[in-house]
């Protein structure tokens, strides 16, 4: 367990202004919206709409992307940097939809803290609970916002609830609504003793802010009718009572996560909310790694890949490998050493990801996330130093649930698919493998959706129109154990043998049945559902 408690060393003040953190959320909930509200307050653009409408113009540049859309869903994780107040806020996009859930994991290895998004009518909602079950795993601390508090939205108290018994979380309001649906005035700022008025005439003013000195200042009457502030205070009260107060600790734990209520889209709450991440969200955090954890506050660069996305510019066939500095300060041109190859590289295109824009980076520190372009040197979970042979842990590849074998349209071309395979099994958007016996490939991959977004990707970037169709499997699992026990093992099972991307052998089958018969028959050989990218 790596140390997150609040008392760690002092980190130097341009890594302790980071902020690094993802947003989850159910698809719908205003992820999109709240991230566009983020770059508008981090000056980053100058109106808001322009992600959505940046996105459009990328996303026209080929179907694949269109099928993206038309599907409400996200695949491509991009990261943001934009500054709010005296704070550098690193924003990774997790891909949304639950096939993909492999791709959010490994995102969420590269952050320390996530934003929870849900639609107050809806509360928490089949997405969130997995993208929360996968923070988990990873003790994340988690603030959350309750969007869409504009609209008829459920009671307080039973969004509150909800959260905790479902997502076994304590939750302490950061604020407090005043008000439902059509008679949403605004919030109360717990944390500040301040309250908040939404104006819903101009969705991009940001809120009057009142200071208020205790629930029984005068002013409040002033500003929120009769009716409403003797709901509100009878429901403060008992707020005050029965739920936790904010306990940073308990944050950083990952088992308690404040809550703001707002609406994205008119732009309120959502200062609050960031000014709550400032505040609140952790400083960049240790790094777990072989054979000793990586700490921000080293004066040497580390850093290490947590997502390679190809093809970004299908014109170009450039491959950028998303790195997550983990420590020191990092600046362009230096010569870094990629550990798994004992290799030097010198980083000099590096590029940040800002709102609008890809930038070259002069520098960059312990917490950032730094694009570097490169021809397929740098894989997901690669580790890069400036020469110890330090290696990050905790990047893991699952084994696939659904396997389809997959042949090109056009049998000359095979070889063509199998470069366009590899490339894919290198990003992580799907399984490779290549039986022991026989020719062709199997794909594993998560979710059916995936299937289609790859056969549309290889069409679109390859130009390769191909078939998937049924496969004899339907499991994989990893290999490892001694050279002699693995190789009589791989001798008796050809049938069942083949080889990932990485050249790992991986055991194919059908039945349950076989992987229990196995590990009976040979206890020297093992068989493993995931395996640690390295
Ligand atoms: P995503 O799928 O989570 O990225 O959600 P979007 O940000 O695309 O929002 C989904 C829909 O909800 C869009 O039509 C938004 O305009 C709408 N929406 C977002 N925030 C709010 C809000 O605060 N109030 C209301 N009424 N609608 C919102």
């Amino acid at each position: 367990m790596l140390d997150r408690t609040s008392n760690r060393p002092k980190l130097p003040p341009e890594i302790a202004r980071r902020r690094t953190f993802a947003i989850i959320s159910h698809p719908d909930a205003g992820k999109t919206t709240l991230t566009e509200k983020f770059l508008l307050y981090g000056g980053a653009i100058q109106m808001a709409g322009q992600v959505r409408a940046k996105g459009e113009a990328r996303r026209t540049r080929s179907d694949f992307m269109q099928m993206e859309k038309d599907r409400g869903i996200s695949v491509s994780a991009s990261a943001m940097s934009f500054d709010f107040k005296d704070f550098r806020f690193n924003l990774v996009d997790t891909p949304g939809h639950s096939d993909f859930s492999e791709d959010t994991y490994r995102t969420l290895t590269a952050v320390d803290a996530a934003v929870m998004v849900i639609d107050g009518a809806k509360g928490v909602e089949s997405q969130t609970q997995k993208l929360f079950e996968v923070c988990r795993l990873r003790d994340l601390p988690i603030l959350t916002f309750c969007n869409k508090m504009d609209r008829e939205s459920r009671d307080t108290f039973e969004i509150i609830d909800e959260i905790q018994e479902n997502l076994a979380i304590d939750v302490t309001p950061a604020s407090w609504p005043i008000g439902r649906g059509r008679d949403f005035i605004g919030c109360y700022d717990i944390l500040r003793d301040r309250l908040d008025l939404m104006d819903r005439a101009d969705r991009n003013k940001v809120a009057e802010s009142i200071a208020i000195e205790g629930l029984d200042d005068p002013k409040l009457a002033e500003h929120v009718p009769a009716d409403l502030l003797k709901v509100f205070l009878e429901e403060i009260e008992m707020a005050r009572e029965l739920l936790p107060p904010l306990d940073q600790q308990a944050l950083l734990d990952g088992t308690l996560t404040p809550i703001w209520f707002g609406s994205a889209i008119n732009s309120f709450g959502v200062k609050e909310l960031m000014e709550g991440i400032g505040q609140f969200g952790p400083e960049p955090q240790p790094q777990s790694a072989e054979p000793r954890a990586v700490a921000p506050e080293e004066t040497k660069v580390a850093g290490f890949v947590f997502k390679v996305q190809a093809n970004m510019d299908p014109k170009h066939r450039d491959r950028v490998a998303f790195v997550r500095l983990a420590s020191g300060h990092f600046k362009r041109g230096m010569k870094l050493t990629h550990v798994r190859s004992k290799k030097p590289m010198a980083i000099s295109n590096p590029v940040l990801f800002l709102a609008s824009d890809r930038e070259l980076a002069e520098e960059a520190w312990a917490g950032d996330i730094i694009g570097i372009p490169n021809h397929g040197q740098l894989r997901i979970g690669d580790t890069l130093t400036e020469g110890e042979a330090i290696r990050v842990t905790g990047i893991p590849s699952f084994a696939p649930e659904l396997l389809q074998g997959v042949r090109a349209g056009d049998p000359m071309k095979s070889k063509h698919l199998e470069k366009a395979l590899m490339q894919f099994a290198e990003e992580g958007a799907a399984k490779v493998f290549k039986p022991a016996i026989g020719s062709g490939f199997i794909v594993g991959v998560v979710g059916q959706l995936q299937f289609e977004v790859l056969a549309s990707r290889i069409e679109l970037e390859y130009g390769l129109p191909v078939r998937f169709d049924a496969s004899q499997f339907t499991s994989a699992r990893w290999v490892s154990g001694e050279k002699d026990a693995v190789e009589k093992f791989t001798n008796a099972n050809k049938q069942h043998i083949s080889h990932d991307h990485d050249g790992d052998i991986v055991y194919l089958t059908r039945l349950q049945w076989d992987i229990d018969r196995i590990e009976r028959d040979y206890p020297d050989v093992k068989l493993t559902a995931t395996k640690e990218m390295m």
